[in-house]
This record gives structure tokens, C-alpha cells and sequence, in this order.
């Protein structure tokens, strides 16, 4: 095992703390989810970001049941897919996702969209609020929630939800939906943090000319912008050099200037679903 590289943690508003980079599995094949995720945590993550609609829990449970690493010392998210919203839909769906990932709780369980098609996200939030005071979920948060979406859950529910976790990375920054979730307690969290490989970020000379200065990559670059901004942030990779190296962003800073610099290419550039377009 390789020394566990210093990742910081940030405490939610359960109380908990939360390792602030982490590892992301969405698209990563079931077949190979186990030896994926191994690699991640032989690389020194102790946090896993899944979804019931990933298809890939199961492989997630076997690599850490597999790893001998103590549960404390992991945390672990899925996600509530769509189709499980309703008023006692968390409480099954939790049941369901625990037996596939082989664990007895989580340590984060998320409302995968607002989907405000169906009209369920806000029974589905009082759900997730039973879910969370029987244990099997330490802290409960939601995704792809725009302002309107939180201000339903806020006034209807007894939780603050811990954690949105948005689309979020150079060229799409989500300043004003962060600051409004972060200033009632809600922790940002970013997917598509890489922009998925959507965009190429060796275009952007803002960004290989700090990967120059640095002696870095410009995926690590990015990696180490989101956790200087604050966000939590959690990088795919199938691929066992790139998944060690987006953790490998503890031994340089980006000053004051160049979080500025990259502030400035902001592009409100969407690469993912609009929260309100999903065909769901
Ligand atoms: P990402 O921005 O992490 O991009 C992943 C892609 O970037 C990889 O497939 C690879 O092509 C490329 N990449 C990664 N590391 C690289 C490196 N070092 N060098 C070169 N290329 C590299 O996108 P993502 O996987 O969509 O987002 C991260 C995680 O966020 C997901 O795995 C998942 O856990 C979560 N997520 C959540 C939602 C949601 O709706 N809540 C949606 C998408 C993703």
C-alpha cells in the first residue's frame, strides 16, 4: 500500500466530515468497477462517489470488502435514482443500493436529480429524512438542484440537505447557484470536474501555462483549482497512471493571481443535462 496522500476534509452540516477528493465511477464498466476501485484505493482514496444508476455498486462493494480497509476510514456516496422517487421511495432505495454495495450504511445518500417532471422530489427529500434519522445514511443531500428545487426542500423539510452536487469546472463555474446553496449550509459538490473530457483542456492557455509553471498536468491543475475553491471534488479514471496522478495535487498552490486567472474563463458553458430538460 502506498502512503495515503493528505487530503483534507471538510465537515458537513451533519457533523461528519467528508474527505474533500475523491474518486467518481460513473461510466466505469460493472466488470471492471472492481479492479478500478481498487486501484483508486491502493492510490490512497478513501472516498467513492457511486449511483444506484451507475449499475457498478455491487464492484464497489467487492473492492472494499476486498481492500481490509476499516469502514471508518472510508466514506462512501450513492445516489437515488428517479425512478425510486416518492414518498417511502429513499427508504427502499437505500435498502436495495446497501445490499448491492455489501455495507451497512452510507455515509452520504443523494437525490440523483430534482426530476420536477415527476412532482416527488420534495416527499422524496421527508423520505430521505428517515433514511438519514434510522442511520442507514450518515448525511443526505441532493444533485442537480437549482435554487428553486432547494428553497422547496428547505421549506418543506426538517434537514438542511449536507451536500448539491452540480455540474461544475472551468468554463461552467456555477458561482451564484454555490453561493446560494453554500450561504444556507448546503456544501458544494462538483461532477464533471474535468469537463469529462468534453472539452479539450489543453486548449486553454490559461491553463498549460500553469501546468508549465508548475510541472503539472493540466487535469491536475484543475483538480487542484477545485479544492482551493473549496468545492468537493472527485475525478474519474479508468485508468490506473491518470487515477494516481489526480490525487498526486499536494505539492503545489496556485496563488491568488492564477485562481483569478482561471476564474476569468468562466464561459457558463453547460456540458451535461439541464436540471429542468432531463427526460425523466
Ligand atoms: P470528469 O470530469 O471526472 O471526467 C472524466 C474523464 O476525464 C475521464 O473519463 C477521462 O476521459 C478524463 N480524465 C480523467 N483524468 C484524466 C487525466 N489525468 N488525464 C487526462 N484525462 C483524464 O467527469 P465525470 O466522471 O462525469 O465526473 C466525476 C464524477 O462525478 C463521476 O464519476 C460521478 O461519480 C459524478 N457524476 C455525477 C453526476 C450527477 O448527476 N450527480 C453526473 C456525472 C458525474
Amino acid at each position: 500500500m502506498t502512503t495515503t496522500p493528505q487530503v483534507p476534509e471538510i465537515q458537513l452540516n451533519s457533523g461528519y466530515l467528508i474527505p474533500q477528493l475523491g474518486f467518481g465511477v460513473f461510466k466505469v464498466d460493472p466488470d471492471e468497477t472492481e479492479r478500478i476501485v481498487s486501484e483508486a484505493l491502493e492510490a490512497g482514496y478513501r472516498h467513492i462517489d457511486t449511483a444506484k444508476v451507475y449499475g457498478n455498486e455491487e464492484g464497489v462493494g467487492r473492492a472494499i470488502a476486498k481492500s481490509g480497509i476499516p469502514r471508518d476510514e472510508l466514506f462512501i456516496t450513492t445516489k437515488l435514482w428517479n425512478t425510486e422517487q416518492g414518498v417511502d421511495g429513499a427508504q427502499g432505495a437505500i435498502a436495495d443500493s446497501l445490499e448491492r454495495l455489501g455495507l451497512d450504511y452510507v455515509d452520504l445518500y443523494l437525490i440523483h436529480w430534482p426530476a420536477p417532471q415527476r412532482g416527488t422530489y420534495v416527499d422524496t427529500w421527508l423520505s430521505m429524512e428517515r433514511v438519514a434519522a434510522s442511520g442507514l445514511a450518515r448525511s443526505i443531500g441532493v444533485s442537480n438542484f437549482l435554487e428553486e428545487h432547494l428553497d422547496a426542500v428547505l421549506e418543506a423539510g426538517s434537514v438542511v440537505p449536507a451536500v448539491n452536487q452540480i455540474e461544475l469546472h472551468p468554463l461552467f463555474q456555477q458561482r451564484a447557484l454555490r453561493e446560494y446553496g453554500e450561504s444556507r449550509g448546503v456544501k458544494t459538490e462538483v461532477w464533471g470536474p474535468l469537463g469529462q473530457g468534453k472539452y479539450d483542456l489543453n486548449e486553454l492557455p490559461v491553463l498549460t501555462e500553469l501546468a508549465d509553471r508548475y510541472g503539472k498536468s493540466v487535469q491536475q491543475v484543475v483538480i487542484r483549482w477545485h479544492l482551493q475553491e473549496g468545492v468537493i471534488v472527485f475525478p474519474k479514471s479508468a485508468t490506473p497512471e491518470r487515477i494516481r496522478s489526480n490525487i498526486d495535487v499536494f505539492d503545489f498552490e496556485l496563488t491568488a493571481e492564477d485562481m483569478a486567472a482561471i476564474a476569468a474563463i468562466d464561459a457558463n458553458r453547460r456540458i451535461g443535462t439541464h436540471p429542468l430538460e432531463g427526460n425523466w
